[in-house]
């Protein structure tokens, strides 16, 4: 439809005028990028339309992902990408007098995910498409994404995202394809040719309405689909309601409620039956559909695990355990050995925490009600499980209880999606040690086949080819164009690391993201920031276990320094740090608080102006990532060792050539294991010195207070008037957390150490060659964390799906 420049020129044009009765001249950015997507979907209509016809033919094995959350990103820019006619587009709207990247800033950023386990299930998408594996992600079409954060007198305001306020041209809603949920009612048994039969009586019924998303595959046909779950209300309710129509309409409304938003919770659980009611909304559409497709293939339901593979990203959709469970027993006149041995080998687990505040535990009594067939389903499992482990453990009750999925009142989510499955995998190496030795040590003794690791990955298309184009140009000018389809091949840039030809072009590759950063910091904010200083950046979600805090105390005393010693020998930075905090999270938000405070003092005071900037960055999501990360020197990833499971921020700091300043946390070890010491700058407690403290209990942050003045200093200024409480207005809370309520995170403890390999990072870049040969290597190694790696090793450890190979495209 258009492979050259000219026809594509001619095909816009006649688009133009026949979907929006507009000439040229008077099109809008707007317009335009409206045209585009239509465009691309005409063009990859019939590949999608092949691709799932030739699964179909091939009876192939798919994959079905199932996530509460997909931060897919804006789509035009990708897409282009791979349908590899970026360039053209480009240069073609060029010459009609458009520039592509105003077209993509008219897109809506769907914010359907918190952060990183959001974006892992995008990055799985593309790396699943990229390599033909036959893949579908399973997920909720809020109408509102997670909240577009302001900052408003240094404070963080939610306002809502309604990202679909002008349509979503890359979706399709398939009508056709609804399906019924059930919420509610009563379960009732019959005795009918020797079996007993559940059904349900007096429930709500709800349509799940799919939305499809194409995922295209870079390079070949391939078109995966990314299918979204809206609710509608039903038509006639099935319950009459007393017949009134103010409670048929408040029915509507609390249906409607279902999709209607995500909770924007990161690393903390809150028990809130809406969102209980979206993952069985989810889990329940989600088989539904699958078992529709199965049937298809008319074959025996015991082979359902032959020809699908049922993925949970983390707990949220356990539920699909139980419910695939309802199906084949109450729908399917499955046995319950029967059903249960399907659903053993279908179903997979990814665990993506350590911390026990951010475990799923739902009250039993809210189960019960919500979802009174599936409760009986998880007590039975639980019973027999119970059974088992009473068997194999004789009077244990210890280990038993510690193993049992419903405890006190309370379902275990994670032992649920355990017991149910055949694999459950961490998502670093240190992250599945800990799983297995500490957190689910019960577990790994019991079934220690089951537990495998999968490092996280960042798909290069979007991380490296899209948001830096510069830099894929100068790899592939050294190294040729293997590595797009082989990003390990990357390694090959070794060679270059020494070579001042590179280096100076990776220089002023990076200069130039620094300058047009730089540029988007004026227009926002006002503020003018020196592109030959150090872009030190920590964007991530604002958690305590992330510290945010020890890089704002760590400015704080290097603020105090320069006040001491005006004329301090300090090399130039700028620290720009971008996060949303939890709409309850006080704690959080008071640091939101804080780093705009600290902010304030410094930007305004023309005696460091040349030496340090501070800029916060409003409202953190994908398109914001993808200017801030290709303009960085310094990625900090400085966790609480043993608390981040893996991060994929840290990767793609590291793909674009910035150097991490982290503690030996997630895939940092990994890091670590390629760089070396020479290539980043570690720093901290080890996650074992980090447990042996926390079970000792010996360790006092008071003591560092007393000993060490700099800290001192740091911490009285966050509850007394003076450089950083201009207006009286303290920062008590966070304080607290750190003295009186015992620094969980050891954020005192870290801090000398810190500052020492803050002052590494000072003289380091000083030398400017060296500084480009650590981030060539950075880069070269940084193909290892290519999601299509990470996606091969699900694809042949776990799933067992093969790619189906088809025809390169045109
Ligand atoms: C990658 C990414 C994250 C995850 O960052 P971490 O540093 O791994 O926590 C969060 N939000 C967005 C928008 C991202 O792109």
């Amino acid at each position: 439809m258009f492979d050259t420049k000219e026809n594509f020129k001619e095909a816009f044009k006649k688009e133009l005028v026949m979907q929006l009765g507009k000439p040229v001249s008077q099109a809008t950015d707007a317009d335009v990028y409206r045209i585009l997507g239509m465009m691309i979907r005409e063009r990859i209509g019939e590949d999608w339309a092949n691709t799932n016809q030739r699964l179909k033919a091939a009876k192939a094995k798919q994959v079905y992902y199932f996530s509460m959350e997909f931060l897919i990103g804006r789509q035009l820019g990708n897409n282009l990408l791979s349908l590899g006619v970026l360039e053209l587009v480009r240069d073609g709207l060029q010459e009609l007098g458009f520039d592509l990247d105003s077209a993509e800033e008219e897109e809506s950023d769907p914010g359907l995910g918190n952060g990183g386990l959001g974006r892992l299930a995008a990055c799985f998408l593309d790396s699943l498409a990229a390599q033909q594996l036959p893949g579908h992600g399973c997920g909720i079409r809020y109408r509102y994404g997670l909240f577009e954060q302001k900052i408003v007198d240094g404070h963080q305001v939610e306002l809502p995202d309604y990202w679909l306020q002008r349509g979503n041209v890359w979706e399709v809603c398939r009508e056709d394809k609804k399906v019924e949920v059930r919420f509610g009612g009563e379960v009732q048994m019959t005795e009918r040719d020797g079996r007993l039969h559940f059904e349900l009586a007096g429930y709500e019924s709800i349509w799940a309405i799919p939305y499809d998303i194409p995922v295209i595959g870079s390079g070949s046909s391939h078109v995966n689909t990314l299918r979204l779950w809206s609710a509608r209300p039903a038509k006639t309710p099935i319950k009459p309601n007393n017949g009134s129509y103010y409670n048929y309409l408040n029915y509507y409304r609390s249906v409607e409620s279902v999709s209607e938003f995500l909770y924007p919770d990161d690393s903390e659980f809150e028990g809130k039956l809406l969102r209980l009611k979206q993952q069985y909304f989810l889990c329940s559409a989600g088989l539904q559909s699958i078992l529709r497709t199965f049937d298809k293939l008319e074959l025996p339901i015991e082979c359902l695990p032959d020809k699908a593979a049922i993925h949970i990203n983390d707990t949220h959709p356990t539920l699909v355990i139980p419910e695939l469970m309802r199906i084949l027993m109450d729908e399917r006149s499955c046995s319950w050995e029967e059903a249960w041995q399907i659903t053993r080998r279908a179903v997979s687990y990814t665990n993506h925490t350590t911390l026990s505040e951010a475990l799923e535990k739902w009250p039993g009594v809210m189960v019960k009600q919500l979802l009174p067939r599936i409760y009986m389903i998880i007590e039975e499992m639980n019973k027999r499980f119970c059974a088992e482990l009473l068997e194999r453990y004789p009077g244990d009750q210890n280990r038993i209880s510690q193993l049992a999925i419903v405890y006190g009142d309370q379902i275990r989510m994670a032992n649920l999606a355990i017991a149910g499955s055949y694999s459950v995998n961490g998502v670093a190496a240190l992250h599945t040690e800990i799983l297995k030795k500490r957190e689910m040590k019960a577990f790994y003794e019991l079934y220690p086949e089951r537990f495998n690791n999968k490092t996280n990955g960042i798909s290069h298309r979007r991380w490296l080819m899209h948001a830096n184009p510069a830099l894929a140009r100068l790899i592939t000018e050294a190294i040729g164009s293997r590595w797009i389809r082989q990003p390990r091949e990357m390694i090959g840039l070794i060679k270059y690391a020494e070579d001042r030809g590179f280096q100076d072009n990776l220089h002023e590759i990076k200069r130039g993201n620094k300058l047009r950063l730089a540029k988007y910091v004026r227009e926002r904010l006002h503020i003018s920031i020196d592109p030959d200083s150090i872009f030190d950046v920590q964007a991530k979600r604002l958690h305590a276990y992330k510290r945010q805090l020890l890089n704002v105390l760590h400015m704080m005393h290097l603020y105090n320094q320069l006040k001491d010693n005006p004329s301090a020998d300090i090399t130039p930075r700028t620290f720009l740090f971008s996060a949303k905090a939890a709409p309850g999270y006080y704690l959080a938000k008071n640091i939101i608080k804080l780093i705009n405070t600290v902010a304030d003092t410094v930007n305004r005071d023309r005696t460091v102006r040349d030496k340090m900037k501070v800029v916060f960055l409003e409202n953190y999501s994908v398109s914001l990532a993808e200017k801030l990360i290709p303009a960085a020197d310094v990625s900090e990833q400085i966790s609480t060792a043993g608390k981040e499971a893996s991060g994929t921020g840290n990767m793609k700091f590291m793909m674009n050539g910035a150097l991490t300043v982290g503690t030996l946390d997630g895939a940092n070890v990994e890091m670590h294991e390629m760089l070396g010491d020479d290539n980043m700058f570690l720093f901290g407690l080890r996650a074992e010195q980090v447990m042996e403290y926390n079970q000792s209990g010996e360790y006092s942050p008071w003591h560092i207070y007393d000993v060490d003045l700099r800290v001192k200093e740091v911490m009285d200024q966050l509850i007394q008037p003076g450089r950083f409480c201009p207006e009286g207005q303290d920062f008590e809370s966070i304080y607290q957390s750190v003295l009186h309520h015992q620094d969980e995170f050891f954020v005192l403890k870290d801090f000398a150490s810190y500052v020492e390999a803050h002052l590494r990072i000072d003289l380091a870049y000083r030398n400017a060659r060296d500084w480009l040969k650590k981030s060539a290597l950075n880069i070269a190694h940084s193909g290892k964390f290519s999601s299509d790696h990470t996606i091969k090793q699900y694809a042949t450890g776990i799933w067992q799906i093969e790619p189906l190979i088809l025809q390169r495209r045109k």
